[in-house]
């Protein structure tokens, strides 16, 4: 199978194509053309595995489409870590060099401000560690009823973390029509029980 194969903008195959990428990884051969139907996806896959391209290629295919309003992100991706966050906002970047997305970083020790210039100017891709992001919805400067699309990176690594009570509000918080792509090494009970309660009929697929 070929990137070609599936499905993608023409934009995002031409980055990939600079990026060096040859075939897509077996995640990515079956998590992509699902997300692009707008099915939910249960990746059930480990770092290393090309699981972060997974949901950042169809999510960009997906967002070309369509204008950020202010303050009302399109679509969030939690992280546990800031440095995985910092890497996915990466990832983002090399792989919509051709579109005009708007992205923001909302991670922990850096000034709100900035943050916040951010998000008033309309966000496409919002990235996020819970804790970050349910602080600035406290403070009242950021709606997640835009949502279309809502990831969750490294679940098992949230559960560790105890972000678990987090994660559930965040979801709570969005649409109940968003698309959840959802990845996880692990499937321990408290992670399946959030699949089964926030997920509507996912596709599994496991590497
Ligand atoms: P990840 O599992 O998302 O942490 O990705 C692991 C590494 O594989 C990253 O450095 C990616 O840049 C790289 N990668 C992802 N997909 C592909 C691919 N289809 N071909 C070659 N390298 C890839």
């Amino acid at each position: 199978m070929k990137f070609s194969d599936l499905d993608l903008d023409p934009k995002v195959l031409q980055a990939i194509e600079e990026a060096g990428y040859e075939t897509p990884t077996p995640i990515q051969q079956k998590a992509i053309p699902e997300a692009l139907k707008g099915r939910d996806v249960l990746g059930i896959a480990q770092t290393g595995t090309g699981k972060t391209a997974a949901f950042t290629l169809p999510m960009i295919s997906i967002l070309a489409q369509g204008r950020a309003r202010a303050r009302m992100p399109r679509s969030l991706v939690l992280c546990p870590t800031r440095e995985l966050a910092a890497q996915v906002a990466e990832n983002f970047e090399i792989y919509g060099k051709y579109h005009k997305l708007s992205m923001a970083l909302l991670i922990g020790g850096v000034s709100f401000k900035d943050q916040d210039r951010l998000i008033d100017r309309g966000v496409d891709v919002l990235i996020a560690t819970p804790g970050r992001l349910l602080d600035h919805f406290e403070r009242g400067k950021l709606m997640l009823t835009g949502v279309q699309i809502m990831v969750v990176d490294e679940a098992d690594r949230m559960l560790d973390m105890g972000f678990i009570p987090d994660i559930e509000r965040i979801f709570s918080l969005t649409p109940f029509t968003r698309q959840t792509l959802f990845f996880s090494a692990t499937m321990p009970p408290e992670i399946t029980r959030l699949t089964e309660q926030f997920l509507h009929a996912p596709v599994r697929v496991e590497v």
